[in-house]
């Protein structure tokens, strides 16, 4: 049956407007969870016991607060004073988090009303959330086929209309595949725009969180909310957060959009090329000029990101060792203590990536390794610079191909690994990056357009996606 959705704009309005009150916002998409969550498996924890609390504190607040009594549901590496917070893996069972990430301090002061934490891939690291501990996340478009990852839980949430956003992590593209598979918005910030105070750290110069909605101004909204400096993350950036939604409507006439030839050659699906390109000639009908541009160093991005990434997580995931987090594992002694507790409480996934991380690592390899790809990652960073003089936004496929059948990457890690393909240069570059659906082609299955622009540039990403989308329609959402 086609349904109608209701963003958080939407709901915003008609509670301004007093035609709807939070209680029945809220109650409207507990409903909508009851009801097709057991399908979709989007969320770990539906935290309903606070949800009476938070709505009672709404009472008190000013109503112009930017979310009042909008539900949101946190991607579950993101901390949550009092809940459990598992990163989808059995090494933090029992772990409750004793504060609020700043992100999640933001939207209790913009109003907003948590409801729930999303599956991932454990850790975060993967591209279908097959790789969680507990459950496998369904695309609400196909339930037989992947959501993307790792938030694949927020945008499968958002797009089968269980919440109106979420938040996700993104440290190579976990914002954009998924948003890009499940056929919603997804915008990775410049890395420093957001505080990454309370995620639970992957790739610590990598990694940003972000926001997962049905429209253009949705995304725009919350990124108001959750973006600023923050002095407990020494690497967000103290520069002023400009009001996103008011310039979403500035139009792209005459604005320069580069096509990274790269991002269009071999493993690229047919289908999914023709839909980018059509949607390129869109925002060319709309004004905007667009030539082909050179990013040579494309090539080596996902063999610098397989090093630095390992390379970080190895070393940030060392403190799972059964001492201050969750699972213990009974020993006669502490060595014995910590292989246990890491061999009973990571995944497949999780060892892999801790083994080629260390290895980076090791002594001897470091030159050979990581010191290597981080000069390679220099390079292509340059390449941005260089392309971004010429340009003001890229445009690209967000992934090669679209969603994926349940089962058919999770034996073969080096195809899973080649989804990131157009995604993690970016995390490497430290640029903002969005992924909006594509409106032609086959509608069975979303595509995705990524566009990427300048460090801390994210006000014209958001304006030439809304260009795109008021042109196009949407949001486009699955019969569920
Ligand atoms: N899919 C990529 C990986 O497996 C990116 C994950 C992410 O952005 N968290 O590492």
């Amino acid at each position: 049956m086609p349904r109608t959705a209701t963003t958080a704009t939407e709901l915003l309005n008609r509670y301004r407007s007093g035609a709807l009150s939070p209680r029945d916002g809220v109650g409207h998409f507990l409903r909508r969870q009851e009801a097709v969550d057991g399908k979709v498996s989007a969320f770990l924890d539906t935290c309903r016991e606070g949800i009476e609390t938070q709505l009672k504190g709404l009472e008190s607040m000013d109503k112009s607060v930017p979310l009042w009594g909008v539900p949101v549901a946190v991607k579950d590496n993101i901390v949550v004073r009092g809940r459990k917070t598992r990163c989808a893996s059995k090494i933090l069972e029992g772990f409750e988090s004793p504060y609020d990430a700043t992100v999640v301090r933001k939207l209790r002061q913009a109003g907003a009303i948590l409801c729930g934490t999303t599956n991932m891939d454990e850790f975060a690291f993967g591209s279908s959330t097959e790789n969680s501990a507990f459950q496998k996340t369904a695309n609400p478009w196909d339930l037989t086929r992947v959501p993307g990852g790792s938030s694949g839980g927020s945008a499968a949430a958002v797009a089968a209309g269980e919440i109106p956003l979420a938040l996700g992590s993104d440290t190579g593209g976990s914002i954009r595949q998924p948003a890009s598979f499940c056929g919603v918005v997804g915008l990775k910030p410049t890395y420093g725009r957001v505080s990454r105070y309370g995620l639970v750290a992957f790739a610590s110069s990598l990694d940003q969180i972000g926001p997962l909605a049905l429209t253009v101004r949705d995304a725009a909204l919350l990124l108001g909310v959750i973006a600023g400096w923050d002095p407990m993350d020494s690497t967000s950036a103290d520069m002023p957060v400009p009001d996103y939604v008011k310039t979403l409507e500035g139009g792209v006439q005459g604005l320069r959009i580069g096509i990274p030839q790269e991002y269009f050659g071999e493993g690229l699906d047919a289908g999914v090329r023709e839909n980018v390109e059509l949607a390129i000639d869109t925002l060319r009908s709309l004004g905007a000029q667009c030539d082909p541009v050179s990013m040579p160093h494309t090539q080596y991005a996902i063999s610098v990101y397989y090093i630095v990434a390992t390379a970080e997580a190895s070393s940030n995931l060392a403190r799972f060792d059964g001492v201050q987090y969750g699972l213990r594992s009974s020993s006669e002694n502490l060595l014995d203590m910590y292989c246990r507790t890491r061999d009973e409480g990571f995944g497949m996934e999780v060892k892999r990536r801790v083994l080629l991380g260390t290895y980076v690592l090791s002594s001897g390899y470091y030159d050979a390794y990581y010191l290597k790809a981080l000069r390679v990652r220099s390079l292509i960073k340059r390449d941005f610079d260089e392309a971004f003089k010429r340009v003001d936004v890229l445009a690209t496929p967000t992934s090669p191909t679209v969603s994926f059948r349940l089962g058919e990457k999770i034996q073969d890690p080096l195809t899973m690994y080649l989804s990131d393909i157009y995604t993690i240069s970016t995390n490497l570059a430290g640029v903002p990056a969005i992924s909006i659906p594509c409106a032609a082609g086959d509608p069975s299955l979303p595509v995705g357009l990524q566009l990427l622009a300048k460090p801390f540039d994210e006000a014209t990403l958001f304006r030439v996606a809304h260009a795109y989308e008021t042109k196009v329609g949407g949001p486009f959402l699955p019969d569920l």
